[in-house]
């Protein structure tokens, strides 16, 4: 009977929620015991309370609760051998053999470094008396499964990651209201979303919304990228449009890497195409609420999944994250899809922009 723990990590995506709901009730389902790991890897490191049996009324009407519940935590002392082998203690403690982690690409690169690790920290707890060897026996593998929530859906080799259509669907409602002002005074509003290397989030909510301009990391603009804006935009206004929208991602810059500011784009719109220009950044509203139906569906299947891939595990199982793929939920290599995914930002970092955006493939669409 195994002993299978979930835990999120990283920044907080909504749809979280229902993937610890879809862990724990499928553990239970299956004849297993469910752990939480309460503040990411830190309450893996901190043990005892951190680490909580749970039942399947614990997580009752989770599935329309924002954030996570559990807990999301940057931990330091886990990019540390001393603190994963505090974890490892910890874990052996509780008797828990098996890992299901929903997070970003660092907290799943975390993950498979763990269960990495795992065979030499044991022997470690062995050799320096912390366990005996009878107690690390039944512990000798560490089974791992990733679940990718981040709001950015910046991870390759999946469709959407949980949190992103929420995301989405609150940067739509945002730039909504906004119209609604915008139009009422004939304004620009140059708004700022998030995403760090990713345009997913900027580039779909300018389709949604019929943005006039979208700035992305992956696919910066002509290097007159100033005069076609202005050009664009004013061209719009010719044809009757009372309002403009540019978004920004947060993330954006020149094809010289040199960081394109939302205050830089205003005062083009202001100087340039004499608009009357406010900037919105819509920081964390883009990141609270519940989740859409779309990530609880995502969520709880990806869940279920991840359990499924926890019993199906041997030892020699590469740590597998659960992925969707033209509308099937997958399993694919944790590590793969994490190299793809750094992979792209060297490509930024490269100057290689189209194949940034070839490694964005899954997400962008061919
Ligand atoms: P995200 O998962 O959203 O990408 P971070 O990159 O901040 O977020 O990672 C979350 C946590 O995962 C870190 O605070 C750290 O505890 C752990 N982590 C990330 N990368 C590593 C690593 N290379 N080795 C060990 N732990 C890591």
């Amino acid at each position: 009977k195994k002993k299978i723990a979930v835990m999120t990590s990283g920044g907080d995506a909504p749809g979280m929620n229902g993937a610890v709901r879809a862990v724990v009730r499928q553990t239970i389902a299956s004849g297993c015991t469910a752990f939480a790991v309460y503040e990411g890897y830190q309450g893996l490191v901190d043990g005892g309370d951190m680490i909580k049996e749970m039942k399947w009324e614990d997580v009752r009407g989770w599935l329309s609760e924002g954030g996570t519940l559990i807990g999301t935590a940057r931990c330091m002392a886990f990019h540390e051998r001393k603190g994963r082998l505090t974890a490892a203690n910890n874990m052996i403690e509780k008797g828990i053999d098996a890992l299901v982690i929903c997070g970003g690409d660092g907290s799943l690169t975390g993950a498979d470094r763990f269960r990495g690790e795992w065979p030499s920290l044991v022997d470690e707890l062995v050799s320096s008396g912390m366990r005996t060897e009878q107690e690390v026996k039944p512990f000798r593998h560490l089974n791992i499964v990733g679940l990718v929530g981040s709001i950015d859906n910046d991870l390759s080799t999946t469709d959407a990651t949980i949190g992103c259509y929420s995301s989405l669907q609150r940067i739509c409602q945002a730039i909504d209201f906004i119209d609604a002002t915008a139009f009422s005074h004939q304004r620009a509003f140059v708004i700022e979303v998030m995403g760090r290397h990713c345009g997913w989030l900027a580039l779909m909510a300018g389709v949604s919304t019929g943005a006039d301009f979208v700035f992305l990391p992956e696919n910066p603009p002509s290097e007159n990228w100033q005069e076609e804006m202005c050009s664009i935009v004013g061209k719009h206004r010719e044809l009757g449009k009372r309002k403009t929208i540019v978004v920004v991602a947060e993330g954006a810059h020149d094809r010289d890497l040199n960081a394109i500011s939302p205050n830089m784009v205003k005062d083009l719109l202001s100087n340039k195409v004499g608009l009357d220009t406010r900037v919105t950044t819509l920081g964390h509203v883009q990141r609270g609420g519940t989740a859409c139906a779309y990530d609880r569906m995502l969520a709880t299947l990806q869940g279920v999944e991840a359990v499924k891939a926890v019993l199906e595990a041997t030892p020699e199982t590469p740590s597998p994250v659960i992925c969707i793929d033209e509308n099937k939920i997958v399993r694919k290599g944790l590590i793969e899809a994490v190299q793809i995914t750094k992979d792209v930002a060297k490509k930024i970092e490269a100057k290689d922009f189209a194949g940034a955006m070839a490694g964005r493939d899954a997400e962008f669409g061919e």
